[in-house]
């Protein structure tokens, strides 16, 4: 630890730019000299700190995993006590008592024998994977291989290994692994979902959506009502709804989960991100029971579902993941949460509505997306080389907030779900005042 302090930031930048690969980063600008990116070193509650002593809200949640905040004591006491017994075993031949614990507490969170088995993975991606070759293998089961497509939105984001990509929707990120995955159909909505041929349809074996909201596609709504006619959809045409709740899972819509708003359930359901409070890689894959059965027949009968990863269940994530449920109930959080997601409304209201550089504002629970605009009435986006959004949020740390942008000039206002009311407004005036200098001039 000593050796590790010992390093001042400009060490750290430098062995950094030295030897790191950032994700979805163009590291020329990453490396140029005049760039000194933050080293974070610690966290409070939702306060992430700089090797050099500054404090930020952490508003976009870590990317989206945070939920309780950092270092909140019930789950850092939960990891100690896993690394008295273990920290993992592999779940091939065998099992963990903290992987059995949480599965039966995930299940438990949906109504009696609806999804009743749970396949850990290690993130968000490999638990697309896991769904997707679920419903593959399902129909291959089935006497019906010819089922092996997929229907996803335009727009999507899902996760980027390849399987996942494949079912992605947007262009930067997406268009060019889309041939390396699963062969899949995309549509814009439920009008166009409607329209599908049969001879289309006869080849699906499933619909993948990220429900109430898509994230990476710049926190876009869907109309309310959507994920249940989808679900009917589904229904009518022997299709599996696979529902990717990898960012709305676990309070961040204002219910445990977004498919509870519309009383639906999946045929599959992914969840990573927030599953283990945002402190450890752990995903799951839940099915029900029907979709379980078919996989079961002698070896010989060639069922068996060939698939995993080497840190399945590990014990370190699940005991996370049971001390993050603990706190929900605990500190009745979800209750706690819908008068911040008032709060939230109010202050995006207050404080950025007003904004000549903001044109739409769009809320789904406690995240919102804010579009960062040119020119308020026709909308008109700032030249996309000059990543506008991206400039804000930078501002936006000398007021004491992280957060960033996504795809296109949409910046995301997402903190854990523990904030403070007074937190809360400290984050969104700061993402006001670094507005504040932007200036039409400037291009
Ligand atoms: C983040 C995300 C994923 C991918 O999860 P990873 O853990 O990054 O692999 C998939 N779907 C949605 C909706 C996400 O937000």
């Amino acid at each position: 630890m000593e050796s590790e302090a010992s390093l001042t930031s400009d060490q750290l930048r430098a062995l950094d730019k030295a030897h790191l690969w950032h994700p979805f980063t163009q590291m020329r600008d990453w490396c140029a000299a005049d760039h000194d990116p933050l080293v974070i070193v610690s966290a409070d509650g939702v306060w992430l700190q700089d090797s050099d002593g500054n404090r930020y809200i952490d508003g976009n949640s870590s990317i989206w995993t945070n939920i309780h905040g950092h270092r909140h004591p019930v789950i850092d006491q939960a990891i100690r006590d896993q690394l008295d017994k273990i920290a993992h075993c592999s779940a091939l031949g065998f099992t963990n008592d903290t992987a059995v614990r949480l599965a039966e507490k995930l299940v438990g969170l949906f109504p009696p024998d609806t999804l009743s088995r749970v396949f850990y993975s290690d993130d968000g991606s490999t638990a697309i994977e896991c769904a997707c070759k679920m419903a593959i293998q399902y129909r291959q089961i089935d006497g019906c291989p010819e089922r092996s497509a997929f229907l996803a939105f335009d727009q999507a984001y899902h996760g980027d290994t390849s399987g996942a990509a494949s079912l992605g929707g947007i262009d930067t990120l997406h268009r060019r692994f889309l041939s390396y995955g699963f062969d899949t159909w995309h549509v814009s909505g439920m009008e166009q979902l409607e329209q599908l041929s049969d001879e289309v349809l006869s080849k699906l074996t499933a619909v993948i959506v990220e429900p109430l909201i898509q994230g990476a596609a710049g926190m876009k709504t869907w109309p309310s009502g959507m994920l249940a006619a989808l679900r009917q959809w589904c229904d009518r045409h022997g299709i599996f709804l696979i529902l990717d709740e990898v960012m709305t899972g676990f309070g961040r819509t204002g219910t445990m989960f977004a498919c509870q708003q519309e009383e639906v359930i999946p045929d599959f359901l992914a969840l990573a991100k927030g599953l283990s409070g945002g402190y450890m890689p752990l995903a799951a894959t839940l099915t029900s029971e029907t979709i379980f059965e078919k996989f079961l027949g002698t070896i010989a009968e060639q069922k068996t579902f060939f698939y995993g990863h080497s840190y399945y269940g590990n014990p370190l994530g699940c005991a996370a993941a049971l001390a993050n449920l603990e706190i929900f109930a605990a500190e009745n959080t979800l209750a706690k949460l819908q008068g911040k997601i008032a709060l939230l409304s109010q202050l995006l209201d207050e404080h950025l509505a007003p904004s000549p550089f903001v044109g739409e504002i769009r809320q789904c629970g406690f995240m919102a997306g804010i579009d960062v605009v040119r020119d308020k009435k026709t909308r008109a986006p700032w030249p996309a080389e000059n990543q506008t959004s991206a400039a804000v949020c930078r501002e936006a740390r000398q007021h004491g907030l992280l957060t960033r942008p996504v795809v296109g000039d949409t910046i995301v206002l997402m903190p854990p779900l523990s904030i403070s009311g007074h937190e809360l407004e400290t984050a969104v005036r700061a993402l006001a005042k670094a507005l504040s200098t932007l200036d039409t001039a400037d291009d």
